[in-house]
């Protein structure tokens, strides 16, 4: 082996930090540690739900055909025409950043032929969607949704189910306050008489409207119901409503699912201007808002929405898959948790701090912090640092609970001190046998 050339390091340039330059890309916000908390928090409370309700998680690519979103949200719609990411890669698939998730979930489930699985199959997922959109409170570019979905089977029941798991969600999270307002969009049949009639009633109004809605006329009046420009508001009072054009199929349907959500003792309020932004829905449709605190006023966005979309599946394939969902705004939530000072409860388990003084010490920690880890212990160290009082200092800011000091004399002794952080008190433990004498000391606090 050859001799190793001796490294001088007086000579080493100290480099110097270096000015950030980068910023995120407008309305894709990082998500930091301190935040963490909360995401967190969703990410366990959504999970627990989904197991205590039989949903599976499912994943589906960031990018996705431009295309399945065309013809499933809909070609004249915001999301499609205004909002989505779309670009052709190398090659020349033209390929969209996912606005939203049902259109993905419902083109695995055809291509994978789910319907094996379980019938319905009923999925959720956590995940991150993109928007072109005007960044502004609740509305960024980059979001996330916890969405739940049930494929395969259109009983009203399944509607309901969705909402309740909605309200499960925002009970677990200690939110109380939460309206549904709810529509109904429907099916086909009933759809095309109240569309004629809707387009009737508007033809009068036809130059009045906005720009946009000049245009939705021609392609897609539903649309108009979405409007949220001042000068369109007073004729969309006027306009009327489908509940007067519903066969009897959507109306029993529209009527079961409002029945169990009364047995439920959900508050819900009929909205039949609701239509959601996107084409594939029919029947039930449905969003959640908070209702503010007397005296409060009102969030400006709503927290989730969703409906079922029975016919999605055929404008991706040939088959019928009645399915019904709904998507959580994640950023949306989180917001309402901090405005309105919505505390959770902290189950964090014991998070132990290494603290070693002297070579000998530094070089046997990582031996006893690995073997704490294996045992399932939380711990933390700031090796780097050399004094005991930084590595302290580090303590306090990580809010260790307990801090384990190893020095030289503790070494040759063969002891490591335990100190309670919240008590300053401190002892000596057998370092031979650490985990145990640790575990001890931890059934003694519970105690
Ligand atoms: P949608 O997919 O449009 O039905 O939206 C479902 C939920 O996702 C909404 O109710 C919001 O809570 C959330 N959401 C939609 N768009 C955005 C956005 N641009 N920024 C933040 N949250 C959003």
């Amino acid at each position: 082996m050859g001799r190793r050339k001796k490294i001088d390091l007086t000579k080493i340039e100290k480099i110097k930090s270096p000015k950030t330059t980068f910023q995120n890309v407008k309305g894709m916000n990082d998500i930091l540690p301190k935040d963490q908390f909360y995401w967190q928090i969703i990410n366990d409370v959504g999970r627990k739900i989904a197991k205590l309700r039989g949903y599976y998680f499912i994943e589906t690519p960031t990018l996705e055909p431009a295309n399945l979103f065309k013809f499933s949200v809909g070609q004249y719609t915001d999301i499609v025409e205004k909002e989505m990411f779309v670009f052709e890669t190398k090659g020349k698939d033209l390929v969209a950043l996912k606005p939203e998730n049902t259109a993905s979930v419902m083109r695995a489930y055809l291509q994978h032929q789910l319907n094996y699985f379980s019938l319905p199959l009923k999925v959720f997922y956590f995940d991150r969607f993109f928007r072109y959109e005007k960044p502004q409170h609740g509305r960024e570019r980059q979001f996330h949704q916890f969405g739940f979905e049930i494929l395969g089977d259109s009983d009203p029941v399944y509607d309901a189910e969705t909402i309740l798991t909605a309200y499960h969600f925002f009970d677990e999270l200690k939110i109380k306050n939460i309206k549904v307002r709810i529509n109904t969009l429907g099916c086909k049949n009933c759809r095309l008489n109240y569309k004629n009639n809707l387009k009737a009633y508007y033809k009068k109004h036809k130059r009045k409207l906005c720009k946009d809605c000049q245009k939705r006329y021609q392609k897609n009046i539903l649309r108009l119901l979405d409007c949220k420009e001042e000068s369109c508001q007073v004729y969309k009072k006027e306009a009327p409503i489908i509940l007067d054009y519903l066969c009897n199929n959507c109306n029993n349907h529209f009527k079961v699912v409002l029945e169990v959500l009364e047995d439920n003792g959900i508050f819900y309020e009929p909205d039949p201007y609701l239509v959601r932004g996107l084409d594939y829905y029919n029947r039930t449709v449905f969003e959640f808002n908070e209702i503010p605190p007397e005296g409060d006023s009102q969030l400006n966005f709503e927290l989730g929405g969703g409906g079922r979309y029975d016919y999605l599946s055929e404008y991706i394939s040939k088959k019928e898959v009645p399915a019904v969902g709904f998507a959580l705004g994640v950023e949306r939530i989180i917001e309402l948790l901090k405005v309105r000072n919505i505390k959770q409860d902290k189950k964090e388990k014991v998070k132990i701090f290494f603290v070693a003084v002297g070579e000998q010490a530094k070089k046997s920690a990582l031996k006893y912090i690995h073997l704490l880890r294996i045992n399932n212990f939380i711990v933390d160290e700031a090796l780097g640092r050399n004094s005991l009082k930084a590595q302290m200092k580090m303590a306090d800011r990580v809010k260790a609970n307990i801090s384990l000091i190893l020095g030289q004399r503790e070494i040759y002794e063969g002891t490591i001190i335990f100190r309670d952080m919240t008590t300053g008190v401190q002892e000596n433990l057998i370092l031979n046998n650490l985990v145990e004498e640790i575990k001890n000391k931890m059934k003694l606090n519970k105690d």
